[in-house]
């Protein structure tokens, strides 16, 4: 069970990053209105995400760091859910399984929970005080899985993925605040305020937010919501394009470009616009995920959505123009 539970690891926590994503997707799911990320030495060494969600009752730890024993699926539509909602129950224990992890929760803010993992193995629990909602800690990722450890990025990239993965959940959730810190500094802290203009200032930049313009569409399928750089505001990467499909950031090459093509030709060589774009869609058109980390789904109906976004991004540009 360990052994299977350190393999399992290896799919879907890669890296620092993975983990915090992980955690606050979980944070998220509870129902948490503000969210704490701190790590110290680019998460290798400790990696805490504080949230005030809902909380796990008592006798609900040993499931929740379980495999396989998610409790989000409790309905038929909630099973089409796992590939993009991450409903799978497999990261805490895989997180559990390759660091030391300790866990702070209260379902009332009054009497809470403490326990602590190593290796998968669950060394305590007791009684403890705790605010409303959860925290996790882990500690020396990778402490039992040296192969993992080398296969690292040097300290500053892995923390780079790390602050790329906080801007772009933070971007998919503008009504909840965010906090991101790394060795006792604040990289990124969101209001949690809904404005999506003033989360894109807080991460690109005051300048870039004001100039960009709003995406809206809809069909019986989907509903588009964002802001595009104007073509004269380029990047000469795509790292500035993030697609949110009901909440969770995804990769998705053809919705990249269908964006693109919303600029006709505006986009002269190899340039890329700064664009945010929360898609809703019903999760029956979400198909099963391609991709252990779940960012990359795959959509029916792909074509007919492609032509949406084109077709958004193209009129945002015209009605500028006038
Ligand atoms: P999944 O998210 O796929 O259910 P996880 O391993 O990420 O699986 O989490 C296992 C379970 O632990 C969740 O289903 C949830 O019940 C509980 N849980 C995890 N993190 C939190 C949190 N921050 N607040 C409340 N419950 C949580
Ligand atoms: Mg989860």
């Amino acid at each position: 069970e360990n052994l299977t539970n350190q393999i399992a690891a290896g799919e879907v926590i890669e890296r620092p990053a993975s983990v915090v994503k992980e955690l606050v997707e979980n944070a998220i799911d509870a129902e948490a209105t503000r969210i704490r990320v701190e790590v110290l030495k680019s998460g290798l060494t400790q990696i805490s995400v504080q949230d005030n969600g809902i909380g796990i009752a008592p006798d609900q730890i040993d499931l929740a760091f379980m495999r396989h024993a998610t409790s989000k699926i409790k309905n038929e539509r909630d099973l089409f859910n796992i590939a993009t909602l991450g409903f799978r129950g497999e990261a805490l224990a895989s997180i559990a399984a390759v660091s030391h992890a300790e866990i702070l929760t209260s379902t009332d803010g009054q009497i809470g929970t403490k326990a602590g993992f190593s290796g998968g193995i669950k060394n305590f629990q007791e009684d403890a005080g705790s605010p409303k909602g959860t925290k996790i800690t882990v500690r020396d990722l990778f402490y039992n899985t040296p192969a993992r450890l080398k296969y690292l990025k040097s300290p500053k990239t892995e923390l780079l993925k790390i602050v790329d993965i906080v801007d772009r959940i933070a971007l998919g959730h503008p009504e909840i605040s965010l906090t991101l810190a790394s060795d006792g500094k604040v990289l990124l802290r969101t209001p949690g305020n809904g404005n999506l203009k003033q989360d894109v200032a807080n991460i690109y930049g005051r300048k870039v937010a004001e100039e960009m313009l709003t995406v809206e569409s809809e069909d019986p399928d989907f509903t588009l919501y964002g802001l595009v750089s104007q073509p004269d505001l380029t990047r000469s990467n795509r790292n500035f394009i993030s697609i949110l499909l009901n909440g969770r950031y995804i990769k998705n090459y053809q919705l990249a470009a269908a964006l693109m093509d919303g600029y006709g030709t505006q986009l002269a060589g190899k340039k890329y616009p700064i664009a945010v774009l929360a898609i809703e869609a019903d999760p029956l058109l979400v198909d099963v995920n391609v991709h252990p980390t779940k960012e990359e789904v795959r959509l029916s109906k792909e074509k007919e959505l492609s032509r949406l976004i084109t077709g958004a991004v193209s009129q945002a540009l015209l009605g500028q123009e006038e």
